[in-house]
């Protein structure tokens, strides 16, 4: 799927097939064993990988995923859309990600650390601050970032705190990341109302998902004056019309763990909140929801890939024939990995920035990109998705072409 879509992307924008054919594959992979100790005194061994995809544009980005269901080809995948969100929101990093194959919730805390400082100390010879920065993904915590900060600083004999992000602030995390991908998706929101001709305030908004990105987008964009009026979550959905309460729902979902149920609302299933009558949807749980079957009912005419990968490519089509725009993923949750490359700043010069600055960066950064994306897609009559790769491969293309393929 990701080779296909730069496929079509290289045909768009003229690439040479030199260049198409670099960037169809990763620069490097490395597969490595993780022997670990388990609490029973026995050792097991986990398969890991970190893939660097390319690095052109500066050192590697991206996240670690500790889950049972990791391959080496995903892992490839996901370390190419790496490279174009960076590219996309033209911060100086190139594309990697990393993975092991592991199932984290069957694991104890000391199991985790032992996996995650022996996977480190493995990979260790092709990351750090100058060469590859790991960051949060699917199971990887800031606890997890606080080991892999640790590890890799007691092997070089000082604290190296810009090897990785999304690291506790206590030792040198920023401020704003927690928050960053649900601001910078209201960013790219704010500014498609805009281009629509059309105003925040009232604005209906569903968002399928209520976790660290689709709460926070709850909570910003209510008090942006956007109306929400359908969330849901792994359990169930909750939604009215007229507007929810979002600080009683945060509450509840605090303290029951699901938003199901909660008073002052309608039941309504995490399927049908996709379908919900409201303006903006906000998918930001799976991916693969919206489908050929759905995507003809889809009643927003803005849909806000918080999630990655939530749209089906024949879903893309159906969305943009019926004229919804789609503001996709590697434009629309790029905010994350911009706070990380402002932890990463920050590190380097050991100096760190207030949460406004922060928060104003990650907006000049967001509105840019969305300017960049709206402009390639209405001159080529494209959806935006499409739009996006062109912005993004073309900038990664430059580099590349600019350095030379050495020797
Ligand atoms: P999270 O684990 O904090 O939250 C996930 C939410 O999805 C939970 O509320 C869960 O209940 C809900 N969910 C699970 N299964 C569901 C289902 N079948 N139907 C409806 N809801 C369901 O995860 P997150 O960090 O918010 O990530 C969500 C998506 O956003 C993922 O696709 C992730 O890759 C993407 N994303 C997150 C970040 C970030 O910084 N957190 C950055 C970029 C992309």
């Amino acid at each position: 799927m990701a080779q296909g879509q730069l496929d079509e992307v290289a045909r768009l924008i003229g690439l040479s097939d030199t260049i198409h054919n670099y960037l169809r594959v990763p620069k490097r992979v490395l597969e490595v064993s993780v022997p670990v100790k388990m609490d029973s005194g026995e050792y097991r061994f986990f398969s890991g990988y970190r893939v660097q995809h390319n690095m052109s544009r500066g050192p590697g980005k991206g996240g670690i995923r500790f889950h049972p269901d990791v391959t080496l080809e995903e892992v490839k995948a996901l370390a190419m859309w790496m490279t174009w969100k960076c590219a996309l929101v033209n911060i100086p990093f190139g594309g990697a990600k990393g993975g092991v194959i592991c199932d984290p919730k069957s694991m104890s805390l000391q199991e985790l650390e032992n996996l995650t400082r022996r996977y480190t100390s493995e990979i260790s010879i092709i990351i750090g601050p100058e060469k590859d920065i790991p960051a949060p993904d699917v199971y990887t915590t800031p606890q997890i970032m606080a080991w892999i900060m640790d590890t890799f600083s007691m092997q070089h004999g000082y604290s190296i705190p810009g090897v990785v992000t999304g690291k506790p602030i206590a030792i040198g995390g920023s401020l704003g990341r927690d928050r960053a991908t649900a601001r910078g998706c209201l960013y790219t929101i704010d500014e498609a109302l805009h281009v629509l001709d059309r105003k925040i305030e009232g604005t209906r908004v569903a968002i399928q998902g209520f976790g660290n990105a689709g709460l926070n987008a709850a909570e910003l964009m209510s008090r942006a004056g956007y109306r929400i009026v359908a969330v849901s979550d792994s359990h169930g959905g909750a939604a009215n019309s007229k507007g929810l309460d979002v600080s009683g729902l945060i509450a509840y979902k605090q303290e029951t763990g699901s938003v199901a149920g909660f008073s002052g609302a309608d039941k309504l299933t995490n399927k049908e909140v996709l379908e919900y009558d409201c303006d903006v949807l906000v998918p930001a749980a799976l991916e693969k929801v919206i489908t050929s079957e759905n995507a003809p009912r889809i009643r927003a005419k803005i849909v806000a890939e918080a999630a990655n990968g939530p749209t089906l490519p024949e879903a893309d089509e159906i969305l943009f024939d019926r004229d919804i725009m789609v503001l996709p993923d590697i434009l629309a949750n790029a905010g994350g990995v911009t706070v990380s490359y402002f932890e990463w700043v920050q590190d380097l010069q050991e100096t760190f920035w207030e949460e406004d600055a922060i928060n104003e960066r990650l907006k000049r950064k967001m509105t840019r990109a969305f300017r960049e994306v709206y402009e390639q897609s209405r001159r080529h009559k494209i959806n935006m998705r499409k739009g996006a790769y062109a912005v993004a491969v073309d900038r990664v293309a430059e580099a590349t072409k600019l350095r030379g393929l050495y020797p």
